[in-house]
């Protein structure tokens, strides 16, 4: 008897995980798209805190320009000002790594967004700057790192420790779990969906605050054309192929521009030569 009892108590929990995991499908305000994501923003902003750290220590630290950090954070802040973006709950932070090897950009959940310094030296005008930060506030905005630790094991002791940390101190097993979080969310690769998701959300993202859109063809060729021993940079490790993107992207602009590019989307090649390649 005392059997079927815990065998009832173990299907009613069961049941009740399910209901709240059904409660939690949200219809994305931006993507349109219905997603399963745990986390309240306000969670994720909090984890992409605590992850910032890790990322940028990964990378060799703050790249020590105060004024190109200043012009990297004033772009991305303009672009998600400028665009349907602005309407998302998170408090977005750009930053510079000083990594000079690593020719990549990374988005942690909540809004911090990365590049390396490898990389801004790799490219010639602001619109390719805006297409790359774009595409990483795609993958903040469609909530992919809060997917990805929706289906992990741990994500209930994680919510728990996460909201520990904004009331009491934190035990060692949640800082335990908290640091796996952060630590996953560091080193995520996100899948090819996704990747091409936040590629149409960039395109929309950067030509909504003015940019031109050949900005982001442009910069998936440069970096394409660009490979240290052979290998290609590491942005198109577990990315789709440029080629396959780049067509994508190119069918995407003349969907949306049948009539050619308009006049005002710029490219702000000048700006972006006067303020970051003179300082190289
Ligand atoms: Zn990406």
């Amino acid at each position: 008897m005392k059997s079927l009892v815990r065998l009832g108590i173990a299907l009613l929990l069961i049941l009740l995980g399910l209901v709240s995991y059904c409660n939690n499908t949200d219809k994305n305000p931006i993507t349109g798209e219905k997603q399963q994501v745990q986390l309240s923003p306000q969670q994720e902003i909090t984890l992409g805190l605590q992850a910032r750290q890790l990322m940028t220590i990964q990378y060799g630290g703050f790249y020590p320009d105060k004024l190109l950090q200043q012009y990297i954070d004033q772009v991305g802040k303009q672009v998600v000002a400028r665009s349907i973006a602005s309407k998302s709950p998170y408090p977005f932070e750009f930053h510079l790594l000083s990594d000079a090897r690593t020719v990549n950009a990374f988005a942690l959940p909540g809004g911090q967004v990365f590049l390396t310094i490898a990389l801004l030296k790799r490219l010639t005008s602001e619109a390719q700057l805006a297409a790359i930060l774009s595409h990483e506030v795609g993958h903040v905005v469609a909530r992919h790192g809060a997917e990805h630790l929706t289906k992990q094991a741990f994500i209930q002791p994680l919510l728990t420790a996460v909201n520990a940390t904004a009331t009491t101190d934190v035990t060692t097993d949640q800082a335990t779990v908290i640091a796996q979080a952060v630590n996953q969310l560091v080193s995520l690769r996100y899948e090819r969906n996704d990747e091409l998701e936040s590629d149409r959300l960039g395109l929309r993202f950067m030509t909504e605050a003015g940019y031109d859109p050949q900005g982001i063809v442009q910069l998936m060729q440069r970096l394409d054309a660009f490979r240290r021993d052979g290998k290609p940079p590491a942005f198109f490790s577990t990315h789709p192929s440029p080629d396959n993107r780049v067509k994508r992207l190119q069918t995407l602009i003349t969907q949306t521009y049948p009539q050619g590019i308009p006049r005002n989307l710029k490219d702000n090649r000048e700006a972006f030569a006067e303020i970051v390649q003179t300082r190289f």
